[in-house]
């Protein structure tokens, strides 16, 4: 089999891939839908790959793995990966996991992390009346994330919450000392949406990035009592293209609250600090960042060996990403705890799926499908409505 075109269409927000081949099998795969404009980057790779044979995955993957790096570029290698996967799982008429090794859960647990209700601003109460809305999503979700401290509102509409500045623009976020109210207000917001889950349901923090050593080990000291799941990027994360595993390491020596990061980062390599210097906790690769599925489960054997758990993150991912998530997550060693459960939005998202469970998600967890391949197929007549002027073409 061979590898005859490499298409990229946007879907929504959604970058989403399809490789096709000279069996007329193809390959689908999604990107976060907060890197729309990366179709151009994606489309870079064809030249790559045509003519190469998609069921010998990491041959493919050799040839474009060193042509990528951190969030959000690691996103366009990562779909090309995933894509792969799924014709190589349609062509042996199995499903994903069965040729990562298997599966070795039925059902793939999921965190809270993108089923959201508009907050309320940023006090104590509001944080308590929007976790009583998560708490009660159909969903029944066992793990909740919430953003706090340099991942909400709080730097902005919080007066003197840090010693700093706040920079213009999506991605010029804040850094820097926390004043002690700024501490304080962030912790009475813990509190308060611990009050509302109390032992029933797990609350993990999102925190930054942006936090300096001393305020994190202060944070994660002061929530000790209230048993978080786990507390999120407080140094580096997100879209920073860098680790920083020594200074994780102080914070996670001082406390005995999870620490947790590894959302941006790209390929085995950039994991082994955290993971060998026992840095942090709990570790969160995106597959869809990452270098795909079998790059994260790789690494997520690694970090068993080490004592780390996995969290992958999800959020953006998409109904596509979905189906990657789960068919990975079902191989995942048992150091997994959940992955971060990703919404279709726009909602005609659920239209032009195929193949998803009907409700998704039951009691906080995903039942693992059979279907050849990813499992889930974009239906060309509902989705042609869609395609952006210029993809007429995506489907043919
Ligand atoms: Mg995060």
């Amino acid at each position: 089999m061979k590898i005859t075109d490499l298409k990229c269409t946007v879907l929504g927000n959604n970058p989403v891939i399809r490789i096709t081949t000279d069996e007329g099998i193809s390959g689908l795969a999604e990107v976060e839908g907060s890197k729309h404009y990366l179709k151009p980057h994606i489309l870079f790779y064809k030249q790559h790959i045509v003519g190469e044979d998609p069921t010998n995955v990491e041959r493919v993957m050799l040839k474009i793995r060193r042509l990528g790096s951190f969030k959000p570029w690691g996103s366009s290698v990562s779909a090309i990966e995933m894509a792969l996967w799924d014709i190589a799982g349609k062509a042996a008429g199995l499903p994903v996991y069965k040729l990562l090794g298997g599966k070795i859960r039925d059902k793939v647990r999921v965190y809270n992390g993108a089923v959201r209700f508009p907050m309320d601003g940023n006090s104590p109460e509001a944080y308590a009346a929007n976790m009583e809305k998560m708490k009660a999503a159909p969903e029944g979700f066992t793990i909740i994330k919430q953003g706090i401290a340099f991942h909400s509102g709080m730097p902005r509409e919080v007066p003197d919450f840090f010693y700093g500045e706040m920079q213009k623009g999506a991605f010029g976020t804040g850094r820097g000392p926390l004043t002690e109210r700024g501490l304080k207000h962030t912790v009475a917001c813990v509190e308060a949406m611990k009050d509302v889950l109390g032992d029933e349901v797990g609350l993990a923090l999102d925190c930054g990035p942006g936090l300096t050593v001393p305020d994190a080990i202060r944070l994660a000291k002061a929530v000790e009592p209230l048993n978080v799941m786990w507390l999120e990027d407080m140094i580096t994360g997100d879209y920073v293209p860098y680790v920083l595993a020594d200074l994780y390491r102080e914070v996670t020596q001082s406390t005995s609250t999870p620490i947790h990061t590894g959302e941006q980062i790209y390929l085995r390599q950039n994991f082994k600090d955290l993971i060998e210097k026992h840095a942090v906790n709990v570790i969160g690769p995106d597959p869809c960042d990452i270098g795909g599925i079998a790059e994260l489960k790789w690494v997520a054997e690694h970090a068993d060996l080490h004592g780390i758990l996995m969290a992958p993150h999800g959020t953006g991912d998409g109904l596509i990403g979905l189906a990657a998530l789960v068919q990975m997550s079902a191989t995942l060693p048992q150091n997994y705890i959940a992955f971060e459960y990703p919404v279709g939005r726009p909602e005609w998202w659920y239209d032009i799926v195929e193949g998803l469970p009907d409700p998704i998600v039951e009691d906080g967890f995903i039942t693992v499908w059979d279907r050849p391949g990813m499992g889930v197929e974009l239906n060309a007549e509902a989705t042609k409505q869609y395609l952006p002027e210029g993809d007429e073409a995506f489907f043919d």
